[in-house]
């Protein structure tokens, strides 16, 4: 009830505001005083539950949540609350909290360092490349965070999902221990996970989405946002066991998939080469998050979108050539986690 009131109220100061700006704006009246909304913004005050703050060694911290974290919007903080400190002046965190926030930390990205332990650990603390967390595979209980949740760790480079670019600035980035594909000439052949490194990355995404609110759609490999670059987590990368048993991140439903399936095989042999049809499934690449672009041609970067998209959601067989149980995945995703 206290929340709804405020609520309320927050509306009703908004709503003030912009009238008098439509006031303002309108009417040329220089000499008459500017009214105040006075009453409103004391019931904001008195009726807004005002979030709880801890104290701890000199750093501050909100503690409560003041609106619908289901939202992403919340004023939560999982770091210290940073402020200015104005001389002379007294910066107050109680009285105001936006309900309008919401985090910055939006998408998790997965990579594999394609290095060993300790050339990981020199690597991503002092070159240009960073991750905010690594986890090792020493078989230990520990996860070694390099960068701050709220600060930019530079992990993702160039990239893009939907209608987002450069991750950088609202994703979270895990760098995983592992040797990539270190045969790498012909057919690439990658280095597996250990048990022990999957649950240990399993534990730490799962803590960050919950945290985040990030939504499946956005826990994405570093292959996905980065199709023409990069490779890791790679086909090794145990996605579907994420989904089943840690309900992390997008899989498929069977039976969608199965349905799309037969549906493919009849004629995809007939309209593999038909511009229309790769038209077609580019827009679906696209549709679905990919940044590639519609040219009705299997050109180079539409061949690694379609191996970044195998990598994580058909590794059986990731040789960048669509096929009709490709195409099925695909269709049965973007029915299931289609863009509202
Ligand atoms: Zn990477």
């Amino acid at each position: 009830m206290r929340k709804t009131l405020y609520i309320i109220g927050l509306s009703t100061f908004v709503f003030s505001c912009t009238s008098q700006q439509n006031v303002k704006k309108n009417t040329y009246k220089p000499k008459t005083p500017v009214v105040q909304p006075k009453p409103v913004a004391k019931t904001q005050t008195s009726e807004a539950p005002k979030p709880k703050i801890t104290n701890e060694h000199g750093v501050e911290f909100f503690t409560t949540n003041i609106a619908d974290a289901t939202k992403n919007d919340n004023t939560a903080s999982y770091g210290s609350i940073v402020s200015a400190k104005p001389a002379g002046y007294k910066v107050v965190k109680t009285y105001f909290p936006a309900v309008a926030q919401n985090f910055r930390q939006r998408y998790l990205i997965l990579h594999y360092t394609a290095l060993p332990d300790d050339k990981s650990i020199t690597v991503l603390t002092q070159q240009a490349v960073s991750a905010h967390y690594l986890v090792n595979n020493t078989g230990d209980n520990e996860i070694y965070q390099l960068v701050d949740e709220n600060k930019r760790a530079y992990h993702a480079g160039v990239s893009s999902w939907r209608s987002d670019k450069n991750l950088n600035d609202t994703s979270i980035g895990i760098e995983i221990v592992n040797a990539g594909f270190p045969n790498g000439t012909g057919t690439r052949v990658f280095a597996p996970f250990s048990d022990d490194q999957v649950r240990k990355v399993a534990a730490l995404a799962k803590d960050i989405i919950t945290r985040y609110q990030i939504p499946a759609t956005n826990v994405l490999a570093h292959a996905d946002i980065a199709p023409a670059r990069k490779q890791d987590p790679g086909p090794m990368f145990p996605w579907k066991k994420l989904y089943d048993e840690y309900q992390i991140g997008m899989w498929y439903d069977q039976t969608t998939k199965q349905d799309y399936f037969d549906l493919a095989q009849e004629d995809f042999a007939v309209k593999y080469s038909d511009p229309s049809f790769i038209f077609g499934i580019q827009t679906a690449l696209q549709k679905f998050g990919y940044g590639v672009e519609p040219s009705g041609k299997w050109d180079d970067a539409t061949k690694k979108t379609i191996e970044a998209f195998q990598y994580h959601f058909r590794p059986q067989n990731y040789d960048g050539i669509m096929d009709a149980e490709t195409w099925a995945i695909l269709q049965a995703l973007n029915v299931k986690y289609s863009v509202k």
